[in-house]
């Protein structure tokens, strides 16, 4: 038996009536002490990257970003008690292989028994997604960010690969995966959709 399009459509506005502000709020929060507790790590892009990621994010994006490389991503432990709610979440924080936070870029490096001192330079296309989540945040704000981001994943029934703010971010790091030569500009790509308005609002 399948459940009914009402059903789906209730059941989802009620999750996103009584989930969406308490995680935006918590979210915000964790946002924030990451932050605090990671800056002083932070490094700037290396020049190497700079250069296979100039033409692509304006130079200010370029300039303003800091990566921290960690052995693995720390998850807060809220996620854990959401996830006991039963939700049909598929995605551990934990497993990630980056996360950003503003314009905070966090890489999972880890150690590997082979080269224990040695910390590997992060991959420039995955480098290049944290990006557009930069100026997604840029864009939108923290607080805007949260509320689009946290929406679309209830709406996507927690489906992270279906949150339009992720597919947007895999859509622009396809492209230049593919042809890392052929320049576009992420901001204004972004630009664009917001003023298309091409992520519902859920
Ligand atoms: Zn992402």
């Amino acid at each position: 038996m399948t459940t009914p399009g009402w059903f789906r459509r209730g059941w989802r506005l009620l999750l996103t009536l009584l989930l969406r502000s308490p995680l935006c709020y918590l979210g915000a929060l964790w946002i924030e002490k990451q932050r605090r507790t990671l800056e002083p790590e932070g490094r700037p892009l290396d020049a190497l990257t700079r250069t296979a990621l100039n033409g692509f994010f304006d130079r200010d994006t370029l300039e303003c970003v800091r990566t921290v490389a960690a052995a693995s991503i720390e998850e807060p432990r809220w996620l854990g008690w959401v996830r006991r709610l039963g939700l049909p979440m598929d995605f551990t924080l934990s497993q990630a292989a980056g996360v950003t936070y503003g314009d905070l870029i966090l890489v999972a490096n880890p150690v590997t028994q082979d080269n224990p001192s040695v910390a590997k330079e992060p991959d420039v296309a995955l480098l290049f997604h944290e990006l557009v989540h930069v100026v997604q945040y840029r864009a939108l704000g923290l607080h805007g960010f949260l509320h689009t981001y946290v929406g679309g994943w209830i709406a996507a029934d927690f489906r992270y690969l279906d949150i339009p703010l992720e597919i947007e971010a895999y859509r622009l790091e396809e492209r230049f995966r593919t042809s890392p030569s052929e320049m576009f500009s992420v901001e204004a790509e972004i630009r664009e959709r917001l003023r298309s308005q091409t992520v519902p609002e859920p």
